[in-house]
């Protein structure tokens, strides 16, 4: 089957995992899938493959040898290669804390382990396709906000705020929709492309980060509760 999309160059994506059984499965389906994969099996050498050939993607295990996941994590968001660059943690069923800890530092999405492959393609596509640019008139303002779409850059009273890609999104559609509650069933099917409802920790996790990012313009955002959120549009 063709798709309109086979003449673009391929994507790649860098897999950070040491088990070699699941980097191989990880790999091929991915490979499969169409994408250019980079295989690390430590986070040192992760981190070099990662500012070296500067993937458009990275699916990080967390408890690795040489660095671990979320040192790396934080090493990657200090360069400037790699700040702006999607991250999928791989965790353990058992490590419900470290899958909140990971998206709390500012991971775009988990994978619990064990994953299907299907799965595995499906939260691939869904963070890459967050992390396109947005088509579309390029800067969109509402009170103190200002979003430069083309380089995914937010302004906060015209100061220079740095959000990861999944939060950008996520305050974007809520300005864009300002004075109308968004459910959370709505905004994890628009921003995250989920659609059932289990991931309302995701969800809520990321609104604690942009509620903190906003400081002293966090009460703009609305808790509705029962629905969801919702953006103030005047006091
Ligand atoms: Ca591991």
């Amino acid at each position: 089957m063709e798709d309109c999309n086979s003449t673009l160059p391929m994507q790649k994506i860098l897999i950070v995992e040491d088990e070699p059984d699941v980097a191989d499965l990880v790999s091929f389906n991915l490979e499969r899938a169409g994408f250019q994969i980079a295989v690390a099996h430590d986070g040192l050498i992760g981190l070099q493959k990662a500012l070296v050939e500067k993937p458009d993607l990275i699916l990080l295990d967390l408890m690795l040898p040489g660095l671990d996941g979320f040192a790396l994590f934080k090493e990657l968001r200090r360069h400037s290669r790699t700040n702006k660059t999607p991250v999928i943690m791989l965790t353990a069923r058992a490590q419900t804390e470290d899958r909140i800890q990971g998206l709390e530092a500012g991971a775009d999405d988990y994978l619990t382990k064990p994953f299907s492959p299907k799965e595995l393609i499906l939260r691939v596509k869904s963070v890459l396709r967050r992390s396109e640019t947005i088509p579309g008139t390029a800067q969109f303002e509402f009170g103190p906000f200002r979003f430069d779409k083309n380089n995914m850059k937010f302004y906060l009273a015209e100061q220079s705020v740095e959000l990861t890609t999944t939060e950008f999104k996520l305050l974007l559609f809520l300005s864009e929709r300002a004075g109308r509650p968004q459910s959370r069933h709505d905004l994890l099917r628009h921003v995250w492309g989920y659609s059932d409802d289990a991931h309302s920790r995701t969800l809520d996790t990321h609104m604690k980060r942009v509620r903190q990012k906003l400081a002293g313009f966090a009460c703009m955002v609305e808790t509705v509760r029962g629905l969801g959120y919702c953006l103030r549009t005047s006091d």
